[in-house]
């Protein structure tokens, strides 16, 4: 990934793709300090747009203010850097990239006088677990790591550190010949996937877990707005791994995973084992709207050019 042609916003410039480089000591490196984003850009009949561009700024400041990280920009700097890396690297459609870390001028946890770095790549990603997946759906266990604790990491804060506990879960998930990995939190009820929200459809309910332990979805936002357009009731509330065994349908929802069928959880299937009808809606109705193929809020799309 590093030896390719293009362009990397980094501290306020576009520079070459090989040359967006850092040094060994810098801080995040080694503690994990860090807040990300991950956001879409899609192709639509004005270019590439990307979705809900403004909500990812703002998520992006609020993981820095919770881990008391000063950006060193505004908001709308922010949100031209995205539109910069999408644009300058000719892009149609696109994962972008901004993250947030401390410099290399100190070491140790007090990290104090430290400089605060932003870099925005862009690079296209076809669908996360291939387009099969949208339709016959992905197998997933239940992890045997707990999601974190409000108390331990900040569960609001898109941050860096807390990353590894996602990526001990998938792994143990693709290494026991499952596709992703389903958390629970301290307590033993349903969190979210290690990069997704997860919902579940039982008798024309949609349900999906408060936000306590799990992030603040952007895709989740959505999904719960088209289900209430729709007319569906959707509860946030408690929701334990066997409800998920009997729920009628169930979905993931992420940037990156979009909406994305579970066919079976720990072996078990879940109704019929493919996308479900209700997933199926939500589904085209998000398709539709990140391509700008609906009226409804274009307000979330921001056009590139
Ligand atoms: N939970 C976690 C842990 C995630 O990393 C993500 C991806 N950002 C999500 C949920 C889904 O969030 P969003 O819909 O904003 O991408």
């Amino acid at each position: 990934m590093s030896d390719r042609d293009g362009l990397i916003w980094l501290d306020g410039e576009l520079v070459n793709w090989r040359d967006a480089k850092v040094h060994v000591l810098t801080h995040t490196l080694h503690y994990g300090m860090g807040v990300f984003e991950g956001v879409r850009a899609y192709n639509t009949a004005e270019g590439a747009a990307i979705f809900r561009l403004q909500e990812h700024t703002d998520r992006l400041f609020n993981s820095a203010h919770i881990l008391g990280m000063k950006l060193p920009y505004s908001k709308a700097e922010v949100n031209e850097a995205q539109r910069a890396a999408v644009r300058e690297n000719n892009l149609d459609s696109a994962y972008i990239r901004p993250m947030a870390f401390l410099g290399s001028e100190g070491m140790g946890l007090r990290a104090d006088n430290l400089k605060v770095h932003l870099m925005v790549a862009a690079w296209e990603w076809p669908a996360y677990m291939g387009e099969d997946a949208k339709t016959q759906g992905i197998k997933i266990r239940t992890s045997s790591y707990t999601r974190h604790h409000v108390n331990i990491t900040m569960c609001k804060a898109k941050a860096n550190g807390n990353y590894m506990n996602s990526m001990l879960a998938l792994r143990e998930a693709l290494d026991s010949g499952c596709e992703e990995a389903l958390l629970l939190d301290n307590e033993g009820y349903v969190a979210e996937g290690s990069g997704e929200n997860v919902f579940l459809v039982k008798d024309s309910v949609i349900y999906t877990p408060e936000l306590t332990s799990c992030l603040d979805g952007i895709t989740r936002r959505t999904i719960m707005e088209f289900s209430r357009n729709l007319g569906y009731e959707v509860r946030e509330k408690r929701i334990t791994r066997d409800e998920v065994y009997i729920a009628d349908e169930a979905f993931f929802t992420g940037t990156a995973a979009e909406v994305l069928p579970i066919q079976s959880l720990d072996g078990r299937v879940i109704g019929a084992g493919h996308r479900g009808p209700v997933t199926e809606q939500l589904q085209s109705m998000y398709f539709e709207q990140v391509t700008g193929k609906r009226d409804y809020k274009p307000e979330w799309q921001t056009p590139v050019k």
